[in-house]
């Protein structure tokens, strides 16, 4: 009897002690660094201090997910140019400043990891700032610095436009033989070091390749590609070959991964273009109301759920991504960077903010420890914003 009593009261004490997936996500800190919902609600204007029946975000449904960091992404079309896109990229900004100033107890903007670390003391989503593409500087340094004052963490050097001083993914991909330069410029290595003493970080996702590797070799910290997979299993040009994995790692970097569709999963592209084939006349409808980014496409997605949720991947395509880059290069160097209201299909189950801890409950079930998941969700991303802003 007593050799059975032993393990009896090891058990009791583990279920005891056991903690639930969600308790587990609940308890880690979630930062996630990429979400477009500025530039939507500039045309829905919605407000995202409450609870929303549309899009991807708000502040009670990422309450409910767990999510204590919030990179808010500002970005304007390529038709943004010198004279307008710096004053695009304010006026965004300013939106999130407005949700601030209605929402002191529950948001607040943090410019480092020790404030982010008080505001989740606080129960406050810590609210950073991420500018998506060098266009909206307008090749002006002291554009940069304004944008830092106001509280930018991170500079994607390019979105798919290039810039006059770096080129894009899609550029180096399409126009290669027609670009005037290939990679960063020497003006463009000045913006490199320039962004690494402000200590606002480098961002690689939608740079193309030589831009990348360009930037490895100037950057003096740590670099992030905020929103991107991994191109061995899904071979879009916006995800990361193995090698650029790979030197990610070496420099000290991570890697957020997108949860959009039409990264995580290779086979999605063709099926959306058959579906937006399908809808044609109606997107084009929808497009001359929503003039701007991905609206249009989101919207017909939500009009035809049930044929646009057959043509979306399982979640595990999604863990597959992270599992794949924790395998190639160790989990300090992967995140999350959901790329939420930034496009019109992410995979089933991943329909909001709220959806955060489901990605927990799949990682424990593939083995992961509460450790491994802690950097995952947010260690890492502390990391790497600590050794970019020095504090
Ligand atoms: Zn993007």
């Amino acid at each position: 009897m007593k050799k059975l009593l032993l393990p009896f009261i090891l058990l009791l004490i583990t279920k005891a002690y056991a903690q639930t997936p969600n308790q587990i996500h609940q308890k880690a800190i979630l930062v996630d660094t990429h979400n477009d919902i500025l530039s939507n609600i500039l045309i829905t204007k919605q407000d995202v201090g409450k609870l929303q029946s549309s899009g991807n975000f708000d502040l009670v449904r990422a309450k409910q997910g767990g999510l204590d960091g919030q990179i808010f992404s500002i970005w304007c079309g390529e038709e943004y140019g010198k004279g307008t896109a710096y004053a695009f990229a304010n006026r965004e900004i300013d939106s999130l400043y407005a949700l601030i100033a209605r929402n002191p107890d529950k948001i607040t903007l943090v410019h480092n990891s020790k404030e982010l670390l008080a505001a989740v003391k606080q129960q406050k989503m810590a609210a950073m700032i991420g500018v998506e593409g060098g266009h909206m500087i307008e090749d002006r340094i002291d554009y940069i610095d304004s944008l830092a004052k106001r509280g930018m963490n991170y500079l994607t050097l390019t979105w798919n436009n290039s810039t006059s001083w770096a080129t894009s993914a899609r550029d180096e991909v399409t126009k290669k033989d027609s670009l005037k330069h290939l990679g960063l410029t020497d003006y463009g290595k000045q913006i490199v070091r320039h962004l690494n003493e402000l200590g606002v970080m480098v961002d690689v996702s939608h740079v193309g390749e030589q831009t990348f590797y360009d930037v490895i070799a100037t950057s003096t910290k740590p670099v992030i590609a905020s929103h991107s997979c991994a191109y061995s299993l899904d071979p879009s040009r916006r995800n990361m070959k193995d090698a650029q994995l790979k030197a990610l790692a070496k420099n000290g970097g991570v890697v957020f991964v997108n949860f959009y569709s039409g990264f995580v999963d290779s086979t999605y592209t063709p099926k959306v273009a058959a579906f937006l084939h399908q809808h044609k006349a109606e997107l084009d409808s929808l497009t001359k109301i929503y003039h701007e980014g991905d609206l249009a496409n989101i919207r017909l997605n939500a009009i035809y759920k049930s044929e646009s949720d057959k043509i979306r991947p399982p979640l595990s395509m999604l863990i597959k991504h992270i599992d794949y880059i924790v395998k190639l290069i160790g989990v300090d160097h992967v995140g999350i960077g959901s790329d939420f209201d930034g496009a019109e299909s992410y995979p089933l189950g991943m329909d909001s903010v709220s959806d955060y801890p489901k990605i927990t409950e799949e990682l424990l079930k593939s083995g992961y420890s509460e450790k491994d998941i802690d950097k995952i969700l947010g260690g890492n991303f502390l990391r790497v914003f600590k050794a970019n802003t020095g504090k």
